[in-house]
């Protein structure tokens, strides 16, 4: 099983590189190309579940966050107990952990109106048996 994992505190540089998407951007800040690139991927390519934690600035309505079910990619956004945490969940087929963590996390890039200001803290990507 393949599995990477982010922190976003302190990354040493040669780490770096492991998080940077095909359009150069950090998997973290995510990636609207990659996020479309996604609909069109190649079935071939690995299946991705992937987690990723954010903090927003404000809290978001859960009309907000049901809605992104509806989306029809099957992601989720879910809110633990932390106030302010929330976790937004699914699937993408990438040939790379960093490409697909930019796509899901470039959904909220391109979707500023579920949540205009993010910051995400933690990343989880393993590869769907
Ligand atoms: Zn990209």
């Amino acid at each position: 099983m393949s599995e990477a994992k982010l922190s976003a505190r302190g990354q040493p540089a040669p780490d770096a590189v492991r998080w940077t998407c095909p359009h150069g951007r950090h998997a973290a800040k995510g990636c609207v190309a990659c996020y479309e690139a996604a609909t069109e991927a190649d079935p071939a390519l690995p299946l991705w579940r992937i987690a990723v934690w954010f903090t927003s600035e404000r809290p978001m309505p859960i009309r907000v966050l049901k809605d992104v079910r509806r989306h029809g990619r099957h992601f989720a956004l879910d809110q633990p107990s932390t106030p302010l945490v929330y976790l937004l969940s699914g699937q993408a087929r990438a040939a790379t952990s960093a490409e697909a963590i930019a796509g899901l996390v470039g959904f909220l890039v391109g979707n500023r109106h579920i949540v205009d200001a993010f910051t995400v803290t933690e990343i989880r990507a393993v590869i769907a048996p």
